[in-house]
């Protein structure tokens, strides 16, 4: 059995992070999904809370011919005990797939192999730039999968957005 592990924040979950999947879902046969930050939502780089965040790659990855386990990673600030801490906290795998250059070497320190996947369209296929989009009422929906989409509309994701966005003009 092979299992993989993929982490992000997915906030939102957008096409690059379903493309990377997609090619993973290739090699292996079970997917460790980690949602990193899970504890942070309602700010403006976290607008989702973790059960939103399952919700998306739970919709958008309906047709994958991939087992996959969703699972929320609250951070713990430190970066010695990270790998263990995920590690007791996920089905044990044994390739990580990232391309976050702390999370490679805490993994390769630990003996744990790294694959970096490949970037897809990374200008626009960011969380960063569709969060701007969204702020900015520009087209944003055409970045994501359409199930997430769906699920941002349900939750009115972008009316939460634009409002924890905004600060009261005082700086407490
Ligand atoms: P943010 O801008 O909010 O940090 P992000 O787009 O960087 O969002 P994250 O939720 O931080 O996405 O997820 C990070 C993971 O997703 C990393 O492993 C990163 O390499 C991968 N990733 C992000 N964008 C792409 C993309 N366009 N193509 C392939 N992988 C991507
Ligand atoms: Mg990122």
């Amino acid at each position: 059995m092979k299992r993989a592990f993929y982490i992000g924040r997915f906030q939102p979950f957008h096409l690059g992070h379903y493309s990377v999947i997609t090619s993973i879902a290739e090699e292996v046969d079970e997917l460790i999904i980690g949602i990193g930050s899970a504890q942070r939502t309602h700010e403006a780089n976290n607008p989702f809370t973790a059960g939103e965040r399952v919700m998306m790659i739970r919709h958008a990855l309906e047709d994958i011919d991939v087992h996959f386990y969703a699972l929320p990673i609250d951070d713990i600030q430190q970066n010695p005990v990270w790998v263990s801490y995920v590690t007791s906290r996920t089905p044990p795998f044994d390739t990580a797939y990232t391309n976050n250059p702390l999370v490679i070497e805490l993994f390769e320190e630990a003996g744990i192999t790294v694959k970096q996947p490949p970037m897809y369209l990374r200008e626009q296929h960011s969380g960063t730039e569709i969060r701007r989009r969204m702020l900015a009422n520009e087209e944003w929906r055409h970045l994501v999968p359409d199930a997430v989409a769906d699920v941002i509309d349900e939750i009115d994701g972008v009316r939460r957005l634009k409002r924890v966005s905004r600060t009261d003009g005082f700086d407490y």
